[in-house]
């Protein structure tokens, strides 16, 4: 019986053994693997926040003016498409303001391209200081500008525009050799009454601007009813 003990005791010592010993080793594998999936999870992590800043730079890329900061011609008009079927669905009324700097090219040709940058981006403040964050403000052009205005008289969006018009031209910018620089704007202004397409309410608009440029500049011209 001893002798049986001892062998079992024997026995069980070194089953005890391998099981820990196994067991230590399962241990020490999970620990490097935690570390592993820690590292790799913090690896994911750096990448998915990277993925998120490349993504906001192709939106801005792909909907943003460079110059400017507003809208690009794509964006406004995907935004607009949106906001007319909206208008369509809900029976509200819908605008279109198109806004064109007057003698742009002589502003480039007497002070240099940067300085008519520059009043491009003095152009759009005016506007962004005035109009409301709902409304749809766009570089369709070079110096060419549209506003879509969504469930407004049009009546109001005429004041809006004309306030844009009055602080343009009231605007002097002053130049680096303390040289005022002014600049004015033409605008036409048509709505959706009578047609349920962007292109054609641009096209009014753009008929619009054409006679205020026609008759003198520094003028809106609105669609009459
Ligand atoms: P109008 O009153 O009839 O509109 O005359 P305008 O001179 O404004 O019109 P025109 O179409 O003859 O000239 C537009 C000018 O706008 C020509 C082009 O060089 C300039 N332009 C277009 N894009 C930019 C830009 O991003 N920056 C600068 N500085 N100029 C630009
Ligand atoms: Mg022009
Ligand atoms: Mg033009």
């Amino acid at each position: 019986i001893y002798i049986f003990n001892f062998i079992v005791s024997i026995v069980l010592f070194f089953v005890f053994c391998f099981i820990y010993k196994n067991q230590y080793l399962i241990q020490t594998r999970n620990d490097v693997l935690n570390k592993e999936v820690t590292r790799r999870t913090r690896q994911l992590d750096k990448a998915f926040r990277k993925l998120k800043d490349k993504n906001k730079e192709l939106y801005t890329l792909a909907h943003i003016d460079s110059l400017t900061k507003i809208r690009n011609r794509r964006s406004f008009f995907i935004e607009s498409e949106e906001a007319l079927n909206s208008a369509i669905k809900n029976d509200k009324n819908l605008c279109i303001l198109m806004i064109d700097l007057d003698y742009f090219k002589l502003i480039n040709d007497k002070y240099g391209h940067a300085i008519g940058d520059k009043v491009l981006i003095e152009f759009c403040f005016i506007v962004n200081s005035i109009i409301d964050d709902g409304t749809i403000f766009g570089r369709i052009g070079g110096e060419e500008f549209c506003i879509t205005f969504f469930d407004k008289d049009i009546e109001i969006v005429e004041n809006i525009a004309e306030k844009i018009r009055n602080n343009c031209a009231s605007k002097q910018i002053i130049l680096e050799n303390n040289e005022i620089l002014n600049f004015t704007v033409s605008m036409g202004l048509s709505c959706r009454d009578n047609f349920d397409d962007i292109d054609k309410i641009l096209q009014k608009s753009d008929e619009l601007l054409y006679e205020a440029k026609e008759t003198g500049r520094n003028r809106l011209i609105r669609v009459h009813r």
